[in-house]
């Protein structure tokens, strides 16, 4: 069994939230994200502990290397918890998931440790300190395997990784999208051969949805108009952190008016940090919000809840999707055709019976992939 390979998804399989995924290539170990979900209010993590029924590994020390895709919380909310319960692997995530990740697994109880507080805190630190920040296309070698890594699009630092082991080559997708987002370029897709693909295909199954065009940008525009023509501050309650970032983008860019727009001084440290990436966010117009909310009518941007300054302001809530549609996720696969497409983190369909991606490719003669829809803690031998 030492060359076979194998795949489980520990989470996020035919379903949305806790992304995680079990990769053994040969004698490796290898685990694709650790997020975390979200159900009735709670939050949940994959299900590691059922790698210790499989036969591959008696202990979580056996994971040797983490690979994270990207920021948003679904794929990486739960890796300080993977990491304590795994001390011996290693992370590898692009340096600008590292900065949008640190500030969210430290300021939101996401990581479900018992200890709390402070400890908690002085943790989640020490491991945070065990990533290594990798660098698109700057191939990595462990021996019997070698990774590469691709930009994603979706989110700022969010790449596909490729494994190449023997004559086999495998592409985890994480989430992609085909077109630029208003932070990211389009994914860039790997020349060589791939036999798996592994594909976040959230949209495989909805053959109607279309993402609509340009939707963040009327709405960034729809914001700043409320503050210009009603002279009432508009608070923007962001989703989640990563989404706050390309939202003051956008806000900045449409922002003919000069519009005030504050932040909470959190979204301004990572925003500070991105820059010094190189990716421009702030334009020169951040400002940070105080304790009292200021007189003239401006727009404040935030991740968290802060009921006591909720009466001061219009409320909207601000939540958006980048993923690749159906069209997108058919297109992709089309132009990768590769020997077998493994479908993770789909939602299910909302009108049954629709076609399947699968029924939609299996028509087209050039495609020559055959489809694994994979189940939770099933344990699949890829090719
Ligand atoms: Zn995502």
């Amino acid at each position: 069994m030492t060359e076979h390979v194998y795949f489980m998804a520990l989470g996020g399989a035919q379903e949305i939230g806790a992304s995680c995924y079990y990769l053994r290539l040969g004698q490796h170990n290898i685990i694709l994200d650790a997020g975390t979900g979200q159900k009735e209010g709670a939050v949940y993590r994959p299900d590691f502990y059922s790698l210790l029924t499989s036969p591959f590994l008696q202990s979580l020390n056996q994971i040797q290397q983490i690979y994270i895709s990207h920021a948003h919380a679904d794929h990486v909310g739960a890796l300080p918890f993977l990491m304590h319960s795994a001390p011996h692997s290693d992370v590898y995530m692009t340096a600008p998931t590292a900065i949008l990740s640190e500030y969210q697994l430290y300021d939101r109880n996401r990581y479900l440790f018992s200890q709390k507080g402070e400890a908690q805190r002085l943790l989640t630190q020490s491991l945070l300190e065990r990533i290594t920040t990798v660098s698109f296309l700057h191939p990595f070698s462990f021996g019997s395997y070698q990774v590469d890594f691709y930009p994603a699009g979706h989110i700022p630092g969010a790449m596909m990784t490729l494994f190449t082991f023997g004559k086999r080559r495998i592409l985890y997708t994480g989430d992609i999208s085909l077109e630029e987002t208003p932070l990211a370029q389009a994914c860039l897709i790997p020349k060589d051969e791939i036999d798996t693909l592994i594909l976040c295909g959230l949209h495989a199954r909805h053959p109607h949805y279309q993402r609509p065009a340009g939707m963040i940008e009327q709405k960034a525009q729809k914001v700043l108009d409320m503050v210009h023509r009603y002279h009432r501050s508009v608070l923007c309650q962001m989703s989640q952190l990563s989404k706050g970032i390309e939202f003051i983008k956008l806000l900045n860019q449409y922002n003919h008016n000069h519009i005030p727009i504050y932040v909470d001084s959190g979204i301004l440290q990572v925003a500070e940090k991105m820059e010094r990436l190189g990716i421009p966010i702030l334009s020169g117009s951040g400002l940070v919000m105080g304790a009292q909310p200021p007189g003239t009518p401006h727009v404040f941007l935030t991740d968290r809840q802060i009921p006591e300054l909720e009466g001061f302001y219009r409320q909207v809530r601000i939540d958006f999707t980048l993923h690749a549609d159906y069209r997108d996720l058919s297109e992709l696969i089309r132009r990768i055709n590769p020997r077998q497409t493994v479908i993770v983190h789909c939602a299910p369909s909302d009108i049954p019976g629709l076609p399947t991606i699968e029924q939609e490719l299996m028509l087209d003669g050039d495609c020559r992939t055959q489809f694994i829809f994979a189940e939770s803690k099933e344990i699949y031998q890829l090719i």
